[in-house]
C-alpha cells in the first residue's frame, strides 16, 4: 500500500469517527417513556411537595408509586431557555438561548433526536409558542404537534387589553385541548416501536383564570392570585391525570408483532421554572433566581419491573402527606435526558452535561442558575443592573449580580433556615461567599456564554408579549 493511499485510509477512519451515525437501531428493549412538562409549576406550591391546598392530586398519585425528587432546580426561570437545557442536558448560557425567541441551534443535540437514532418513534404535543417547532424544538420528533387553534385557546389570553389582534388565540392552549389531541393521536398509532412523547402544558402561566384576573394589581391582590394560579396547577394535573391514563392504555395494550405486549412504561414530569406571585417584589418569572423562580417539582414513575434505581433517602416529604418514596440530593433539568436515554438503554450522548437520576446522587453537588440579561432589579433596596449568575452548594446559595468592570452585588443565603431567602449572610461569612464565587467564577470561565441569535421578529416579539411576557 503507497504512503498516500494509507494516508487517505486513514484520514478516511477519522472523518468516520466524527460522522454520526445515523442509522436506527431495529426494536430496542427499552419501555415507552413520557415526558410531561407543566410550565410555570413552583414546587412549593404543589400538595406533592407539602403544599396545604390540594394542587396536585394526580402527581401526588404517581409519586406513591415512583421517586420524588425533593430538591430540583431548573438552570434558569426562562420557558425556552429552560427547555433547551433539559433537552440537549446543557447549560442554556453555552448554546446562546437565554430568552423566548432565540433558537435552539440545529448543531444541539437534542434527547429526541437520540431517541429516534436509538429506535424509538417521537411525538410532541405542546401548549405554547416559546416551545413550539419554529424555535428548534421540534429536533428529532417524528410528530410535533404545536397547532394552537381558537378552540384549545385559553380564553383569558384573548383577552388580554390592548390586545388588538384577534390572532393571539393561536399562541397557546389549555392542558384539556392539548390532552384531547394526544389521546386522539395515540388512538390512531399504528407503529411497532417503542415510543418517547413530550407533552407540555402551560395553564400556570399568567394570565391566570379565564375570564378575569388579567389586570392584577399588585400587591393588593395576591391573594386572589395565588388562589388563580393554584386553581391553574389543579388545571394542569387534571390533564396531566388524562395523559398518563390514556399513555399508560396505549403503552399497556398495543399489539406489537401480532401479539399484544406491555414493554413497561416510564412517566417523568417536571416544570421550567416556577413564578413570584409577590416574593422578591417580584409577581411573574425571569427577572431573578430566587428558590420561588426556579424551585420546580420532578417526579419519575415506572411502571411493575422497571428499575427506578438510587437509594431513596426517605419516604415523605416535609408537611405532605405523600407516602411515596424520596431522593433529597439536588438534581437538576439537565439530569433528565441521561435519565430518559439511560432507562430506554440508549448510550448517552458525549455533549450531555447532567446524570441519570436512576444512579448514586452525591448529598452536595452544585447547581449552577442564571437568568436572562434585562433589566435590573432590586437587591437590598437598591437597583441592581447586569448579568445574575448563582451557585447552590454547601446549604447555601449564593448570588452575585456583575453591573461594570468591579462592582459585584454579593448574596448568601441559607436554604434549609431561610427558604425564603430574606436574610443576607453575604457580609457576615466572607470566606463561605469567597469559596461559592470562586465555584461560580470557574464554571463561568468553563461554560462560557454564546450570543445566541438576536429576537428581531416583531411578530414573535409582538406574541410573546400576547402570551404573558411583559417584563
Ligand atoms: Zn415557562
Amino acid at each position: 500500500m503507497s504512503r498516500a493511499l494509507a494516508l487517505l485510509l486513514l484520514l478516511g477512519a477519522g472523518m468516520a469517527a466524527f460522522c454520526i451515525d445515523l442509522r436506527p437501531v431495529v426494536s430496542p428493549p427499552g419501555p415507552d417513556i413520557l415526558l410531561v412538562t407543566i410550565d410555570t409549576l413552583r414546587a412549593d406550591h404543589c400538595s406533592a411537595y407539602g403544599y396545604t391546598t390540594e394542587t396536585t392530586p394526580f402527581l401526588s398519585d404517581l409519586a406513591r408509586g415512583g421517586v420524588l425528587y425533593e430538591q430540583a432546580w431548573a438552570p434558569t426561570a426562562t420557558t425556552a431557555p429552560s427547555h433547551a437545557a433539559l433537552f440537549a442536558s446543557r447549560w442554556p448560557r453555552s448554546m446562546g438561548v437565554m430568552q423566548n425567541g432565540q433558537p435552539v441551534p440545529g448543531g444541539e443535540l437534542m434527547l429526541a433526536e437520540l431517541m429516534s437514532r436509538g429506535g424509538y418513534a417521537t411525538a410532541a404535543f405542546v401548549s405554547s409558542l416559546p416551545v413550539s417547532s419554529r424555535f428548534g424544538f421540534g429536533q428529532g420528533f417524528d410528530y410535533f404537534d404545536d397547532d394552537f387553534d381558537a378552540e384549545g385557546a385559553s380564553r383569558g389570553k384573548r383577552k388580554i387589553p390592548g390586545d388588538g389582534s384577534r390572532g393571539a388565540h393561536r399562541l397557546d392552549r389549555r392542558a384539556d385541548a392539548t390532552a384531547r389531541h394526544f389521546e386522539n393521536w395515540l388512538r390512531r398509532r399504528d407503529d411497532p416501536r417503542p415510543l418517547f412523547a413530550w407533552l407540555h402544558f402551560v395553564d400556570p402561566h399568567y394570565p391566570y383564570g379565564r375570564d378575569r384576573l388579567l389586570d392584577l394589581e399588585w400587591p393588593d391582590s395576591v391573594g386572589l392570585a395565588l388562589r388563580a394560579y393554584d386553581s391553574e396547577i389543579l388545571r394542569a394535573d387534571r390533564g396531566l391525570a388524562t395523559v398518563v391514563k390514556a399513555f399508560r392504555r396505549h403503552s399497556a395494550t398495543r399489539s406489537s408483532g401480532g401479539e399484544t405486549s406491555d414493554r413497561g412504561s416510564v412517566v417523568l414530569v417536571t416544570s421550567d421554572h416556577g413564578e413570584g406571585l409577590g416574593d422578591h417584589g417580584w409577581k411573574f418569572h425571569g427577572i431573578n433566581v430566587y428558590e420561588e423562580a426556579v424551585r420546580v417539582p420532578l417526579l419519575l414513575w415506572g411502571s411493575p419491573g422497571i428499575d427506578l434505581g438510587g437509594t431513596v433517602t426517605g419516604d415523605t416529604v416535609a408537611g405532605s402527606k405523600l407516602a411515596g418514596r424520596v431522593r433529597s440530593q439536588p438534581v437538576t433539568l439537565l439530569d433528565v435526558a441521561p435519565t430518559l436515554a439511560g432507562l430506554a438503554g440508549i448510550e448517552r450522548a458525549p455533549s450531555f452535561l447532567g446524570r441519570e437520576l436512576t444512579g448514586a446522587l452525591p448529598e452536595d453537588h452544585a447547581v449552577f442558575l442564571q437568568r436572562r440579561n434585562y433589566r435590573s432589579r432590586r437587591v437590598r433596596g437598591r437597583e441592581v443592573r447586569g448579568p445574575l449568575t448563582a451557585v447552590v452548594a454547601q446549604g447555601h446559595k449564593y448570588l452575585a449580580t456583575v453591573s461594570g468592570e468591579q462592582s459585584i452585588t454579593e448574596e448568601l443565603y441559607h436554604l434549609a433556615d431561610d427558604p425564603g431567602e430574606l436574610n443576607d449572610l453575604s457580609a457576615s461569612r466572607p470566606g463561605l461567599s469567597l469559596r461559592l464565587a470562586r465555584l461560580l467564577s470557574d464554571w463561568e470561565s468553563e461554560y462560557p456564554a454564546v450570543k445566541g441569535v438576536p429576537v428581531s421578529d416583531r411578530e414573535v416579539i409582538k406574541a410573546l408579549r400576547l402570551l404573558g411576557y411583559v417584563e
